[in-house]
């Protein structure tokens, strides 16, 4: 078999590629995927009660980049869907990410937007330096709303103490000195009307591209002639792991249907402190579907299983950057995605990804 390109993994982050290669360069472009379907982590499919979930977790679109929304909107319509969170603490359910809503219920006060931010100045404890994820919250919402909110969520997330962790797991959450109660406050927000897997499948759609399902790449890649290969899965594996295995946090997802019309108040609510999941998600909030059952997930945390979020340690990047030695040496393997790039990607970062590594390839 020859083909000039060859792709590994059937991702948003191989779609992408694969897409642009066969509509725009007009070439013949194969995907080898060692899964059952085609759209990695965003893969979503009808459960045997009608209910479209989401397979590998929740994924909620949002981004501020325009052209990655166009590129992705010629593949579908969205829903008007705009993300909310609860938070279950001390009986009560809270907004999320904290905003003044949240300050408000927490401590059942009637703050302004100014008070808040005074309130929350006056709870912040005075760290010279911020190393770590803990020192993140205790520097910007003080030990409390820290002990409330995030200490036992980033625990059964991680595994370890967020004091263990660097910085970057909780300072993505951002803190809103306003009354906006939405999740994500990005200008693009929604859900693939008719799903993700529906919007994958039309991103593959020319015949240019040829996938190859239930295929790890390493059975078949000798006999295949190619020029570019562009690899989407784990760095590690890749290697052989020649400098050990990469640390990743998984999660094992457990599906309920309820002979009920609605679960929860929200689409997703937290649980930080109670049970050994961190949150649930109810399905039929995010995607609008009309359904008399509902079906949820709950997510708990661990450390087997599918690879899901790199581990944020020292140790780990600089593991991680040996590998990064081996990658830059290649001449003709491009790597990307989540996995070959050990960091954490939103959907919309990984078709930003795709697009710029397109760009340089033309
Ligand atoms: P993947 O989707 O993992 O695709 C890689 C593909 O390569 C996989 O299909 C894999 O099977 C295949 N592969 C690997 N090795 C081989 C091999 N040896 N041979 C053949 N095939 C192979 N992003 C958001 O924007 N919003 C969200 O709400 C959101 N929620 C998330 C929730 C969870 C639980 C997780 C884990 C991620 C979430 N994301 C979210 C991130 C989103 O899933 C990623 O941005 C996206 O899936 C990355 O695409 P990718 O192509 O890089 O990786």
């Amino acid at each position: 078999m020859k083909f000039k390109y060859v792709i590994v993994g059937a991702g948003l982050a191989g779609l992408t590629l694969a897409e642009r290669i066969a509509n725009v360069l007009g070439e013949k472009v194969l995907v080898i995927e060692k899964r059952n379907h085609i759209g990695g982590n965003v893969y979503d499919s009808y459960n045997k009660d009608g209910i479209l979930i989401h397979n590998y977790g929740p994924h909620i679109f949002h981004t501020n980049d325009r052209e990655v929304y166009m590129y992705l909107s010629q593949f579908t319509e969205w829903n008007d869907f705009w993300h909310r969170v609860l938070t279950y603490v001390d009986g009560n359910l809270i907004p999320m990410p904290i905003s003044v809503e949240t300050i408000n219920k927490l401590y059942n006060l009637n703050l302004n937007c100014f008070q808040v931010e005074e309130f929350l100045k006056e709870q912040a404890e005075d760290i010279k330096e911020v190393k770590t994820s803990r020192d993140v919250a205790l520097s910007k919402v003080g030990r409390d709303i820290y002990e409330k909110i995030f200490e036992n969520y980033t625990k059964k997330q991680w595994g370890v103490d967020p004091a263990e962790l660097d910085t970057s797991v909780i300072s993505r959450i951002p803190i809103r000195l306003n009354r906006d109660t939405r999740y994500f406050a990005d200008k693009y927000q929604g859900m693939p009307k008719h799903g993700y897997t529906k919007m994958c499948e039309n991103m593959a759609a020319s015949k240019n591209i040829k996938i190859l399902l239930n295929t790890d790449y390493k059975e078949i890649i000798d006999q295949i002639e190619y020029e570019t290969l562009i690899y989407t899965g784990a760095t590690d594996e890749f290697y052989n792991y020649k400098y050990g295995k990469l640390a990743y946090r998984s999660i094992r997802f457990q599906f309920e249907t309820y002979d009920m019309e609605e679960f929860q108040e929200a689409p997703v609510v937290n649980y930080p402190n109670d049970y050994d999941y961190t949150r649930i998600t109810e399905f039929k909030k995010l995607t609008w579907q009309k359904h008399h059952k509902t079906t949820i997930c709950k997510e708990f945390p661990c450390s087997e299983g599918e690879p899901y979020y790199p581990f944020p340690t020292k140790e780990n990047k600089e593991q991680f950057a040996l590998y990064q030695e081996e990658m830059k040496k290649e001449t003709n393997v491009i790597f990307l995605g989540r996995l070959a790039e050990y960091r954490y990607y939103n959907m919309d970062g990984v078709v930003r990804r795709a697009l710029d590594v397109f760009n340089q390839l033309k």
